[in-house]
């Protein structure tokens, strides 16, 4: 993918002592070719490749940081810049309702974010009205009403009459039962093509919506950018969801869209699930392409869980490497209401490759606690001290036996010296601002 390809090229830059135009240039053929490869259109990469040049050639070397990751860091931006503007915003008009139209092809993922759009909306304090304006299949019809039902949300259908008309009707239906946003959720085709544009241009000319969102697939790449296009210059576009993220996209459309179109991407789709709908955020989805791990996703689901206090120590501790087993034992707690150890570890950087070394094993926190457990404040601190006759005795302590004693220590210092390596400027530290 994009990712390992871009980190193998930053390797190669690492070690270089200064940004020189040669290594630049070198660098800069493999990010363009890795970048066409993810699928991104090709005038933008000119572009963007441009820039980096112009802005990496002749810089200063800051000194907290190694070339390598100066030349990432103004990646980074670039393409945070390329994706930029506001992010998952709705528009809410002054004199309610205010109305979404969801358009797109087949199969992109209207009516499920039509729902998804509506529940979100509903946790804001909104009371939405979803509107079956696709009539072509009953099914689609269907899947609306037992998405709204699923959600407790009311659904406006009026079968096989008219979209114009029924999205006319869902206005006054919302008009007299106090629904204040009316999300519609219009047909698509496989293609584009005339009828498909003309019935969308006759209900945006009935209902004038406030919001008109483009669905597109992200794992259909280019042809999302090219889709993306058409539309907007028939209907004028306010901004596009961008689906299916969950899956093993490219990331050239993420990358595209607003560079060739103009239009923000407003939400992200990441999976099938109703509340698996999230702003766009730029700097979260460059991360995600260069492989550095979603950072901020991973900081954003500690903090749900983890008490904020706790939290700081815990990184005071990283950085001062105090990190003992007691730590490891409450961060284990901690852990157990993140959810899955594995799914948290896989979201820092650099940390996929080497997870298996450290692998937690869930059912295996009865014992690790028991072993901590067994152990004295002195061991806990100091894990170097328990040699043979200590682990015979702990292992007595905690009901389990000396290999799994000496297995938790082995896991354990290998999870200091991967923690170590987070807390080096080389590590976590280029995201998390680094020394200074
Ligand atoms: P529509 O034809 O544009 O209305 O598309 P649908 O809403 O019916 O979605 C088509 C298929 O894509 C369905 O099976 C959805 O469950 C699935 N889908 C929609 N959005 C996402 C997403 O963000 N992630 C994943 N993995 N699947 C999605
Ligand atoms: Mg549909």
């Amino acid at each position: 993918g994009l990712s390992d390809k871009l980190q193998e090229t930053f390797k190669r830059l690492k070690g270089k002592g200064k940004l020189k135009e040669a290594d630049v240039n070198e660098a800069m053929r493999e990010v363009r070719v890795a970048l066409l490869e993810a699928d991104v259109n090709f005038k933008v990469v000119k572009d963007f490749v441009a820039k980096v040049k112009e802005r990496s050639i002749g810089l200063d070397v800051l000194e907290s940081l190694s070339p390598a990751q100066q030349v990432i860091k103004i990646v980074h931006e670039e393409m945070i810049t390329l994706m930029g503007g506001a992010t998952g915003k709705i528009l809410i008009a002054s004199k309610p309702p205010t109305v979404i139209m969801l358009i797109g092809l087949q199969g992109a993922g209207k009516t499920t974010h039509a729902a998804k759009l509506a529940n979100m909306l509903n946790k804001q304090g909104k009371h939405p009205l979803l509107v079956a304006c696709d009539i072509y299949r009953p099914a689609a019809i269907k899947q609306l009403q037992v998405l709204g039902e699923q959600l407790k949300l009311p659904v406006f259908s009026m079968g096989q009459e008219s979209p114009v008309e029924i999205a006319k009707a869902s206005l006054k239906h919302a008009n007299s039962n106090g629904q204040d946003v009316v999300i519609i959720d219009t047909a698509g085709r496989l293609h584009i093509n005339e009828e498909l544009m003309g019935e969308l241009r006759d209900i945006k000319t009935a209902v004038k919506p406030h919001e008109i969102l483009l669905v597109v697939d992200a794992m259909t790449g280019q042809d999302a950018v090219n889709v993306a296009e058409s539309f907007h210059k028939e209907l004028g576009l306010d901004g596009v969801i961008l689906t299916k993220l969950d899956g093993d996209t490219r990331g050239g459309a993420a990358l595209s869209i607003k560079a060739v179109t103009g239009c923000t991407i407003k939400f992200a789709g990441m999976g099938e699930k109703m509340d698996a709908i999230e702003p766009f955020h730029p700097d979260r989805m460059a991360s995600r392409i260069l492989g550095m791990g979603d950072v901020l996703t991973l900081i954003e689901k500690a903090q749900e869980s983890f008490d904020e206090k706790k939290a700081k120590e815990m990184e005071q501790k990283l950085r001062k490497q105090e990190f003992t087993l007691d730590d490891f034992l409450d961060q284990m707690q901690q852990m157990k209401k993140m959810g899955p150890l594995s799914s948290i570890l896989e979201m820092i950087p650099g940390v996929g490759k080497q997870l298996k070394d450290v692998q937690i094993d869930e059912k295996d926190t009865a014992h690790i606690e028991a072993i901590i457990r067994s152990m004295t404040t002195e061991e806990r601190r100091k894990p170097a001290l328990i040699k043979d006759s200590r682990k015979k005795r702990i292992a007595k302590g905690s009901g389990t036996s000396v290999q799994e004693v000496g297995s938790l220590l082995k896991r354990f210092e290998q999870m200091q010296k991967m923690m170590k390596q987070f807390a080096s400027p080389g590590g976590m530290g280029m995201l998390g601002g680094g020394k200074k």
